[in-house]
């Protein structure tokens, strides 16, 4: 018989297993007790995986993926409106460079331009923190459902089967 996790915070079922990141989560990967986020609440936290259904909890393959980009991005909310590059980006947010003063907690609306051929995608985000880096956003929760989003960030992944093949790596 093989347990189902909920999330302590939200209740939803839907967890994934998180690859162990501080000392202590490693520490506790030896006891076989393993981190799990939630995708509704971002919730995190540490439970056992012993017996625990692997096909209703699968590792979770995003989170730390960031992909450095360099893309055209405009963004509105209230009275601002404003334009930059995106420079990083994963299915949590991006760190944008632009000129346009924003404060932390504001939420904007992001038009990302992706490619030359289709709409920008338009995600949600707020504005979680501002250093020299540039401005970082962190996408609100519809966002990180977001296919096209998903999409994207798994085609510019390396480590993909398909474009590590071994010495096909230098493109034509
Ligand atoms: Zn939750």
């Amino acid at each position: 018989m093989s347990r189902i996790l909920s999330c302590p915070r939200c209740q939803q079922h839907a967890l994934l297993r998180s690859h162990p990141q501080s000392p202590r989560e490693h520490l506790a990967s030896f006891l076989f007790v393993a981190p799990f986020r939630c995708p509704s609440c971002s919730h995190r936290f540490l439970a056992s995986r012993l017996w625990l259904d692997h096909s209703t909890h699968p590792i979770d393959r995003r989170e730390h993926l960031r992909i450095p980009v360099r893309l055209y991005l405009s963004f509105s909310g209230g009275k601002v409106r404003g334009e930059g590059t995106v420079l990083d980006l994963s299915m949590g947010g991006c760190i944008i460079k632009s000129e346009t003063q924003v404060h932390a907690n504001d939420i904007f609306y992001l038009r990302l331009s992706l490619d030359d051929t289709e709409s920008p995608l338009e995600v949600a985000g707020m504005v979680h923190s501002i250093s020299a880096r540039g401005i970082a956003f962190k996408f609100l929760r519809a966002a990180q459902e977001n296919k096209r989003l998903l999409a994207f960030v798994q085609a510019q992944t390396p480590d993909q089967p398909d474009k590590s093949s071994g010495k096909v790596g230098v493109a034509a």
